[in-house]
């Protein structure tokens, strides 16, 4: 059995992130969805929230695919997480050469943590490639349509946070 874990922060989750997930089901037989806590980041949305988000963009995906899909918070090292859920190979996605620069060091710093672990690198489809959460955000605090990037849901979920802010 191939376990593969895809982390990330899911500020929200995005259409970008679910084409990532369905993707990465086409590699391995269960996918775990990392959630990162990253307080650091000063997240819109909580980690409950967060979760929920993915849930939800995950139930149309699951019941087209084989694999098992899996949401996990985690707050410890990527590479600790990974061994932790059994994964072989961690999955991240690629927009442009912005987003390269940090990977190659990510994957060289968690090579040397774990030599056993094998990044893979997917890029979406091209209409998804530039969706960025914090893009989302910043468009929909100056008042733009989002509804082209995220799933439906979290539409409604970023309008109701920043009519509570
Ligand atoms: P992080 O804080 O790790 O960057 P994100 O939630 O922003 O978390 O992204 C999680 C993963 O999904 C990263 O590997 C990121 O490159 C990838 N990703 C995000 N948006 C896209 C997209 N539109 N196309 C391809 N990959 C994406």
């Amino acid at each position: 059995m191939r376990i593969g874990l895809y982390p990330g922060t899911f500020d929200p989750v995005t259409l970008g992130h679910a084409d990532i997930i369905k993707r990465a089901c086409g590699l391995v037989d269960r996918l775990v969805i990392g959630v990162a806590i990253n307080r650091d980041k000063g997240p819109m949305f909580n980690l409950e929230e967060r979760v929920e988000m993915l849930n939800e963009a995950i139930d149309e995906i699951s019941d087209k695919t084989h694999c098992e899909i899996i949401v996990h918070p985690f707050e410890n090292l990527l590479i600790d997480c990974a061994t932790d859920v059994d994964a072989t190979v961690i999955i991240r996605g690629l927009r442009a050469f912005s987003d390269f620069e940090y990977e190659y060091q990510m994957v060289g710093m968690n090579r040397a943590l774990n030599a056993d672990i094998e990044t893979v690198f997917l890029m979406a489809e091209a209409r998804y490639q530039a969706i960025a959460s914090r893009l989302v955000k910043e468009i929909a605090r100056l008042g733009g349509d989002i509804s082209k990037f995220v799933p439906d849901k979290v539409v409604k979920r970023v309008a109701r946070k920043l009519a509570k802010t």
